[in-house]
């Protein structure tokens, strides 16, 4: 198994969980542009937002039900961003779907 997330879900690769149940995990990343910067991923691998499908409606809503979940235990009252990148042109480092939280501090409009 080559993919990095694969292997945070596995285990193999150790992270600082916040959430996880049978199809979703919720882990700080590793390099925070955010006092609060979390990635929360489908266990199932998908390369990105790109490889979204209607089959998969019920995996992504249930993230982003819990996207809201994780925001209000992190007291993100005042706002935070999602973000997903998607491919070369978004920057995408690493190959499996997954959402940035980002929050905890004023986040400028910046789309660049
Ligand atoms: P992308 O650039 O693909 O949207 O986001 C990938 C994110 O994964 C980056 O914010 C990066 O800091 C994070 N990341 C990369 N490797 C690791 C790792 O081994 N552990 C954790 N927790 N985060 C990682
Ligand atoms: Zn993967």
């Amino acid at each position: 198994m080559e993919c990095l997330f694969c292997k945070i879900v596995s285990g193999e690769v150790p992270a600082q969980k916040v959430y996880e149940d049978d199809s979703m995990l919720a882990f700080r990343d590793i390099s925070p542009m955010a006092p609060t910067h979390i990635l929360v991923i489908p266990k199932l691998h998908l390369n990105s937002a790109a490889d979204i499908t209607t089959e998969h409606a019920a995996a992504i809503g249930a993230i982003f039900a819990k996207i809201a979940d994780i925001a209000k235990a992190e007291g993100l009252s005042s706002g935070f961003r999602v973000v997903t990148n998607s491919g070369k042109d978004a920057g995408q480092s690493v190959e499996h779907l997954h959402f940035h939280i980002i929050g905890g501090r004023s986040l400028s409009l910046a789309f660049g």
